[in-house]
């Protein structure tokens, strides 16, 4: 929970920079309520200081999510890519083709 609690601290400290959508006002005196957290991604409510016009945010931390996502060090297949050759051997086939989209993908 120390995380959440960092993560309200921090958005408290940004607040100040952003304006209420409702009234324009700074929304360095907004309320922050914690609504839900999970390792990936917060959701809190803002609250206008000066208008009390809430919304929703959800916060998505760049270090969990640079825990979290998986990195593809290995190739997906061990299909030979695709080289220059298929490219222009493609292309050539779609040069000399005469039907419309559906009988192209279907032959
Ligand atoms: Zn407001």
């Amino acid at each position: 929970m120390n995380q959440a609690v960092d993560l309200l601290e921090v958005l408290r400290r940004q607040a100040a920079r952003y304006q209420c959508p409702s009234c324009g006002q700074s929304l360095a005196d907004c309320e922050l309520d914690l609504v839900s957290s999970t390792d990936h991604e917060s959701v809190v409510r803002i609250t206008c200081g000066q208008c009390e016009a809430s919304r929703l945010v959800v916060v998505q931390a760049a270090a969990w999510v640079g825990e979290s996502v998986p990195v593809l060090d290995q190739p997906l297949s061990d299909d030979p890519a695709i080289g220059v050759d298929d490219v222009l051997d493609v292309r050539l086939a779609l040069a000399g083709h005469a039907g419309d989209l559906k009988s192209l993908l279907t032959r």
